[in-house]
């Protein structure tokens, strides 16, 4: 079940980092590091993280590092490290000089390595990639000894020398760790330190063909650069043994401490990479910031704002169990957002035109709409009115059920800010029979809006005046699959799931001032939603708007 947003104010991390600077542990300095891997774009989850790491640090007086976890070779490239950083300093935080790629400590590793070797704590391996793992068994019976296991220091030296210089083929041989292969823990079997990988690195070129494991850098790194609490999510638990075993070989006074946390998992996405990368590369979206996406580049195109993603990644809280978020939290947060900075417009998605039969035909008048309720210093601005308006089709019913408040004949509803109309009739097509325009009377005595005699009127619709309107290009926006968790049965392909409505474009119709919108700016369209102008696409003489989210808080309702 999705989790309810608790009172993050106590999570068990605050907590442990209060206990350490309370304890004198590490003289009270914070130090944390927000580790990317640069192979794809940083997503929602990895806001999660950045907020934890960044927000720790800032609290506590202290620093998070920006390191590029690039020891894998193969997916990365400096598009994607350049991305990270324009990611996370646009959701608000800044690294300073600490900015820092692992492959800058290729050498530094290497060392160490060396180091271990010399000292009896590693070894060149050369049990192929079969017998590896046929030695190293299952948790329940102890391993087997790699034959290798005890070869002279000398031998291994000069073996991982060889290896470096290029003297193997990929996975020829390899670096262990020697420490025990009766441990419970398959982490602890001798695990692979470095490997043969013949492949260039988007920083070192062709300069290494061996590259070390995860379980060997990222302790490392923490250490290189002080670190006190590496905070990573629940998968590296089993790990972490491993990591205070490469910690303990360095010998350090205030040694780093990994401390670990459930990972965000939200309903209706997906966030693993690799799929995120199969729906780009397939086409099934527009590209990594298709505002479908969880990528933060999506969501930023979308309209989101940062401080919404800031202050869900507070409410969703820090835990040790994994769970499933809901994404109307999301849009929840998203909402508060925007309802407090959002300026007010009027723009008709759908439209039905009105005609004030008692409106001279010339007459125009201009009525003052207030820019945002939540906010008197926005002001007000001037909107056009005139005999003929736009509604939209759905605020007008021909034969209305019990408990319709809006257009239908006979009925009166207030346009927002001019005043109240009756509806008299319809002009319907004489061939088809479609309602062309709905006609109404204007009571001249609620100009503005309200009716002299405080008489009831429940309906208040938006309007755009026809002489005035400008197109607009709008693309709703809807959840990308049309299941809470697309990805929960691995039997079954993920983009089955995907929601065929999570995009429709419309033409409407609205008020002039939208074409004057800056890109990126976000709007509420009155009654619809919040919606912001295309970062890529819009221009003034062409506007383009995207829905960032509904006006309905299906979060609120469900709390009561
Ligand atoms: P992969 O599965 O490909 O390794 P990843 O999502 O773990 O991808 P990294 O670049 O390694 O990608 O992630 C950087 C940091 O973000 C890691 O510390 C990781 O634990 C954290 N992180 C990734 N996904 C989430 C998530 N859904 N929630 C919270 N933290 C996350
Ligand atoms: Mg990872």
């Amino acid at each position: 079940m999705p989790e309810s947003p608790e009172p993050a104010a106590r999570h068990f991390i605050r907590q442990i980092i209060a206990e350490d600077r309370a304890s004198g542990r590490y003289d009270g300095r914070v130090v944390t590091r927000f580790p990317p891997e640069p192979n794809g774009y940083l997503h929602i989850g990895h806001a999660k993280a950045v907020c934890l790491d960044f927000g720790m640090a800032a609290e506590f007086g202290g620093r998070c590092h920006l390191r590029m976890d690039d020891t894998n070779p193969e997916q990365e490239s400096m598009e994607y490290v350049e991305a990270i950083r324009d990611d996370i300093r646009w959701l608000g935080f800044d690294w300073g000089e600490h900015f820092y790629y692992s492959a800058d400590y290729f050498e530094r590793m290497a060392d160490v390595a060396e180091d271990l070797i010399r000292r009896g704590r590693a070894y060149v391996c050369e049990l192929s990639t079969e017998a590896f793992k046929a030695y190293r068994g299952v948790p329940t019976r102890p391993g087997r000894e790699s034959p290798w296991r005890n070869r002279a220091a000398a031998e291994s030296l000069e073996l991982f020398r060889r290896m470096r210089a290029g003297a193997f083929e990929d996975g020829a041989l390899c670096l262990r760790a020697k420490i025990d292969m009766a441990s419970p823990n398959l982490h602890l079997r001798d695990p692979v330190l470095y490997r043969v990988l013949r492949v260039p690195h988007y920083r070192t070129g062709d300069r290494w063909c061996i590259y070390p494991t995860y379980d060997f850098a990222h302790p490392l790194e923490d250490a290189f650069e002080g670190v006190t609490h590496s905070l990573c999510t629940l998968e590296f638990e089993v790990h972490r043994p491993l990591y205070d075993w490469v910690i303990a070989q360095l010998d350090l006074a205030q040694p780093p401490r990994q401390i670990e946390f459930a990972r965000l998992n939200l309903t209706y996405t997906v966030m693993s990479k690799r799929k995120l990368l199969a729906l780009v590369r397939d086409g099934l979206v527009g590209g990594w910031d298709d505002p479908r996406l969880p990528t933060l580049r999506g969501l930023r195109r979308r309209g989101v704002p940062p401080e919404a993603i800031r202050d869900f990644c507070e409410r969703i809280g820090v835990t040790k169990y994994e769970s499933l978020t809901d994404l109307a939290l999301l849009e929840h947060a998203v909402r508060a957002a925007l309802n407090r900075s959002a300026p007010r417009r009027m723009a008709v998605l759908d439209p039905l035109k009105v005609v004030l039969t008692n409106w001279p035909e010339d007459e125009e008048a201009s009525f003052e709409a207030v820019n945002n309720p939540e906010d008197p210093s926005a002001g007000t601005r001037p909107v056009a009115f005139g005999r003929e308006l736009w509604i939209e089709r759905a605020d007008f019913m021909e034969d209305p059920p019990k408990r319709f408040h809006r257009l239908s004949p006979g009925a009166e509803v207030r346009l927002r800010y001019a005043g109240l109309i009756t509806c008299t009739g319809v002009d319907r097509d004489p061939a088809t029979g479609e309602v062309r325009a709905v006609l109404a009377q204007f009571d001249p005595a609620s100009r503005g809006g309200n009716a002299p005699d405080g008489r009831r009127v429940k309906g208040t619709l938006h309007w755009v005046a026809a002489r005035h309107a400008v197109p607009v290009e709008v693309r709703l926006y809807d959840r990308l699959f049309s299941v809470p968790e697309p990805d929960a049965d691995e039997a079954v392909d993920f983009r089955t799931h995907l929601n065929p409505d999570s995009l429709r474009t419309v033409t409407a119709l609205a008020e002039p001032t939208l074409a004057e919108t800056a890109a990126g700016a976000a709007v509420q369209f009155e009654r619809l939603g919040y919606f912001c102008a295309d970062l890529r696409d819009h221009a003034p003489a062409k506007p383009v708007f995207n829905r960032t989210v509904t006006l309905r808080d299906s979060w609120s309702r469900r709390q009561g």
